[in-house]
């Protein structure tokens, strides 16, 4: 996953995921001296959640000796979480979750952020918890292409996208959390206000009784989805990375997932609240 010389940035959100990712990578680092790393947190803008584990991302790096950057959706986009929520709640036709916006620009606000630190790698702290859940909720939504896109190392498929990598796939999220305890780390763990995704919660669930009666089972789900992983990416139609017409970001289609949304937003807001001035100046 990582090169001895990589500029690696990884993300931290200030849960105990992240922060373990960063105290264990910056623990392996110090044995790499060409390499170096950064962390970065996006602050989506959700009141009463979002400031305090910004607080102890802060602290966490000031500990480490880590540079930190924080980018913002209302700083890149105009917009925060908060504020796209309730203009969205005003638009009956809304099918989408919160977390499927906050997913999809919070993966460009990250690989925006890392290309401006030239780095070679963004390591997520994504566990075999969070990777079996994505696996089974593709296949329930009937995205089988998805699983191949969605590897623990992203392919190199534009000179703007960033490689992604996922040091903790293979490592379940009680350990992560074991982890943190032992060695004292201060994490946030206040769940997130909308942390709501039904399909998601209910898989979870699932997975979790079935690894206490069947202990090891997420890893045969994780392990047998990287043997046929090769086989679906055979059979799924190469999508060549283009711009977007709009921001210039990678994308398979004219105009990006993100700028997609924005517009959405930009829509909802139009007709619903004339008054509110719209302050996207960014795209
Ligand atoms: Fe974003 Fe959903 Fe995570 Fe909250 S739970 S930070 S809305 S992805
Ligand atoms: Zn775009």
């Amino acid at each position: 996953m990582l090169n001895f010389d990589d500029k690696i940035v990884v993300a931290v959100s200030g849960g105990k995921d992240s922060i373990s990712l960063l105290h264990i990578l910056v623990k392996m680092e110090q044995k790499y001296p060409k390499a170096s790393l950064v962390a970065v947190t996006v602050d989506e803008g959700i009141k009463g959640y979002r400031d305090e584990a910004l607080k102890i991302a802060a602290e966490n790096c000031e500990k480490l000796n880590i540079e930190h950057h924080v980018t913002s959706f209302k700083k890149l986009y105009g917009f925060t979480l908060d504020s796209i929520i309730t203009r969205l709640k005003q638009k009956d036709n809304n099918e989408l979750t919160p977390c499927a916006y906050c997913g999809v620009l919070r993966r460009k606000a990250l690989n925006i952020t890392a290309r401006k630190l030239e780095a070679d790698k963004i390591a997520t702290a994504h566990t075999l918890d969070d990777e079996t859940q994505t696996i089974l909720l593709n296949i329930f939504h009937g995205d089988i292409m998805r699983i191949a896109r969605e590897k623990p190392v992203t392919d190199e498929a534009h000179p703007k996208l960033v490689q992604k990598v996922k040091p903790f796939c293979e490592i379940p999220e009680k350990e992560t959390a074991l982890y943190a305890y032992v060695k004292k780390i201060k994490f946030q763990s206040k769940p997130c206000p909308y942390a709501s995704e039904a399909l998601r919660n209910d898989i979870r669930i699932m997975l979790n009784r079935m690894e206490e009666k069947h202990s090891g089972i997420k890893f045969t789900i994780f392990k047998s989805i990287e043997k046929i992983r090769p086989a679906i990416e055979s059979i799924a139609k190469k999508e060549g990375l283009s711009e977007c017409n709009e921001c210039g970001e990678p994308t398979t289609e004219r105009i990006c997932k993100t700028c997609q949304m924005l517009r959405q937003i930009s829509h909802s807001n139009r007709y619903s609240n004339k008054e509110e001035k719209f302050e996207n100046t960014t795209l």
